[in-house]
């Protein structure tokens, strides 16, 4: 990993860990889904208000290591406002630059700071921490299932 890239990694995660954004239950969510992580007791409860295909409001309240918070914190920045055509799009290049082969060229161009998560990848075990709530997004979303468990 490059230096800078590194430094700013580990600051991001030391500030979103420390200070959470959007760490809160918020009022009448459409959207709500819980993310379970038994590998390391990361444990998250999401809570989205979509109205009018706009995520409007978004919190998340829980438990974890310093990954999976700070990933979810800078989620919760990342899809305030924004069309859920566009989440699923971020979610979909999330994951796939934690869990396939891409080049650096076609890493996820949507997802700006949410990048230097991409070094997790090096650590399989903490890929789940990392992904675990963009898994809750997306069953929050589809409202397939409301408990998504990495096992
Ligand atoms: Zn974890």
């Amino acid at each position: 990993m490059q230096k800078n890239i590194k430094k700013l990694y580990q600051q991001v995660l030391l500030d979103h860990n420390k200070n959470p954004r959007n760490f809160k239950l918020i009022e009448n969510p459409t959207h709500v889904a819980r993310g379970v992580n038994p590998l390391c007791g990361d444990e998250y409860q999401l809570y989205l208000r979509i109205e009018k295909d706009i995520v409007q409001e978004v919190g998340f309240k829980g438990e974890g290591c310093a990954i999976s918070k700070s990933v979810s914190s800078m989620m919760t920045q990342a899809i305030i406002g924004q069309h859920v055509h566009h989440v699923i799009e971020l979610k979909d290049q999330f994951i796939t630059m934690l869990t396939e082969e891409i080049s650096e060229h076609d890493a996820g161009h949507l997802l700006g700071h949410l990048t230097i998560f991409e070094s997790v990848k090096d650590f399989p075990i903490r890929v789940k921490c990392a992904t675990l709530i963009w898994r809750a997004l997306e069953a929050a979303i589809n409202q397939t299932s409301t408990n998504v468990s990495t096992e």
